[in-house]
């Protein structure tokens, strides 16, 4: 093959067709650079990118703060492995500890393990109090990763099946169903693992109601409960931590996503109840909290406290929701449901969300679809809002154009 006859971008592509494993569907674009909200491909096309990497560049991206820490540090020291100390670790701890109430952390390298760390915990609890329980609940429409562990608590059967068999002893109960959690539960129940606000399922809070249940089952059968804060916390709903806002009491939450603004780093948050069970040697990560990962960790807290990009989520989630209402009432044929709050939206569709994300990109802004139906809005949390009302002018005309189409 002679590379003069193709584009670059069609060069990438071949080359990943050969070379890298087919498990994404991606779409035909390659970006190169990225300013704030804005993302720029190899043609030059400038996008508003209201996904920010699905939550990951939660300061959007080239942040001058977060690119300061992480090439300062590896001036420094980048990794040292946990058979040493180093000074960042307790720090990014310390500040967990403030937003959350739980006052330990356990570090890895991303959602999937945050969860994985968690469930392992809550088993490791009962088997320490010689009350060995297997079995766990979790909701129907989850999503908490790839992993065995946390596959078997995920309910999608397409992402369960080819994989089974997964951990015995999973039981989900409807989303927001209270009678059908309570019935669920009992004494052999070791954790309820829910995630406050439901992400990849299609943008699903949990009701007052149904929190409520989840307290009232815990208090019953005296089971753990594991809060999924991967999508959903960390500033997302304006607020440190959307289980807070639920009135839930977790025992161990697991981080993920925005905690490294673009830096891979997961967290196990953990109780001092639980954590007094574990003991060395029962849960560990190579990489897991290290310098380079804890540097942007604690630039991204320290933004998100004090540099007020939590209230920024309040005051800009308030342009989101009365703009999105307004388009629902513009297209009603198209959106039948608008869901979330703060920084994280879905506009459920009366059909496939499928064709709205290459609209979208047609018009200059990244969204993506997810449970089928659903357009999910993740923007970075510091986006102005005169970016948001620009980046919703252009999912309008996606949305006028996808509607047309179809
Ligand atoms: C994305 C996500 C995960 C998995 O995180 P990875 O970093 O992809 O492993 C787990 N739980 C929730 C709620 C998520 O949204």
């Amino acid at each position: 093959m002679t590379t003069t006859s193709v584009s670059a971008f069609e060069e990438i592509q071949a080359r990943e067709a050969r070379h890298v494993l087919q498990t994404y569907r991606r779409n035909p674009i390659s970006f190169v650079r990225g300013q704030g909200v804005r993302l720029f491909d190899s043609d030059g096309r400038e996008y508003f990118d209201l996904l920010s990497g699905i939550g990951v560049a939660s300061l959007g991206h080239a942040h001058p703060g977060i690119a300061r820490a992480i090439a300062d540090q590896a001036t420094q020291l980048l990794h040292t492995s946990n058979l040493f100390f180093h000074p960042l670790q307790g720090q990014v701890a310390e500040r967990l500890a403030a937003l959350s109430g739980l006052q330990r952390t356990f570090f890895c390298n991303s959602g999937a393990e945050a969860v994985e760390a968690c469930l392992k915990f809550a088993r490791r609890y009962w088997y320490t109090k010689g009350e060995p329980r297997a079995e766990f609940i979790a909701l129907e429409e989850s999503f908490h990763g790839r992993t065995f562990g946390a596959l078997s608590v995920t309910s999608d059967e397409h992402y369960r099946a080819p994989f089974e068999p997964l951990l015995p002893g999973v039981k989900f109960v409807p989303v927001n169903d209270p009678a059908a959690l309570l019935a669920a539960v009992s004494t052999k129940t070791g954790a309820i693992i829910v995630e406050p606000i439901q992400g990849e399922g299609g943008v699903r809070p949990l009701t007052p109601a149904f929190a409520a249940a989840i307290t009232e089952a815990c208090a019953k059968s005296g089971a753990l409960l594991i809060a999924d804060e991967v999508q959903g916390g960390l500033g997302r709903t304006g607020v440190p931590f959307h289980f807070a806002t639920l009135g839930l009491k977790p025992h161990v939450v697991s981080l993920g996503k925005a905690l490294g603004a673009g830096v891979p780093i997961g967290a196990a948050l953990i109780s001092e109840d639980v954590a007094k069970t574990i003991s060395y040697g029962d849960h560990g990560s190579t990489y897991g909290g290290n310098l380079l990962a804890c540097r942007a960790a604690l630039t991204f807290l320290t933004e998100l406290v004090e540099g007020g990009v939590m209230d920024n989520v309040t005051r800009v989630g308030k342009v989101f929701d009365e703009r999105l209402h307004a388009l629902a009432k513009k297209h009603p044929a198209l959106i039948k449901e608008v869901r979330g709050l703060g920084l994280i939206w879905g506009l459920d569709l009366t059909r496939d969300a499928g064709p709205v994300v290459p609209a979208g990109l047609a018009s200059g802004v990244i969204v993506n679809r997810t449970a089928e139906t659903v357009v999910r809005l993740l923007p970075p949390l510091n986006i102005t809002e005169a970016e948001a009302n620009e980046a919703i002018n252009r999912l309008d005309a996606a949305l006028a154009a996808a509607g047309a189409a179809s």
